[in-house]
């Protein structure tokens, strides 16, 4: 099942009439009626309604802003081995990874990064960055006091 950002805004936009309705029916009695007490639960069931909506609707931006996270790539302008990072060695247009041996029939090195944004990378002054799993590895050891997050494991 692929979810949609719209259906989740879409269950917000219901929670959000049934809170509506659910308050109308509350505010509609009259102050002094002695069913008031009894109908409290009513009352709260709107509030949690209302959470409801908000929750859905800030799911659907996360959602949103995971999409298109995963839709982008890298962008480094050399290639790394996505597993062990700065480790390629290229001659006559096979690179080839100097731990795993994993080999690429093209210049890997020489071009841009096209691995899909796994980080967000946030240096010493707050700069932030996008990369994937392989150019972490370098930036882990050239940036000190940078913050590293996973960003499928961020929501
Ligand atoms: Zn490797
Ligand atoms: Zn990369």
């Amino acid at each position: 099942m692929n979810i949609t950002p719209a259906q989740l805004r879409d269950l917000a936009d219901r929670a959000d009439a049934l809170q509506a309705e659910a308050r109308a029916l509350y505010a509609g009695l009259p102050v002094d009626s002695p069913e008031r007490a009894h109908l409290q639960a009513a009352h709260h069931a709107a509030e949690w309604l209302k959470r409801a909506g908000e929750d859905l609707l800030r799911a659907a931006g996360d959602l949103a802003q995971y999409r298109a996270l995963a839709e982008s790539t890298c962008g480094f302008p050399w290639g790394v081995c996505p597993e062990h990072g700065n480790t390629l060695s290229s001659m006559a247009n096979v690179s080839t990874c100097r731990v795993c041996r994993r080999t690429w029939d093209y210049d890997r090195r020489g071009q841009k990064c096209g691995e899909p944004v796994t980080w967000k990378v946030t240096d010493r002054v707050g700069t932030e960055s996008l990369m994937c799993d392989g150019h972490v590895l370098g930036a882990r050891a050239a940036m000190q006091g940078a913050t590293f997050m996973r960003l499928d494991a961020a929501t």
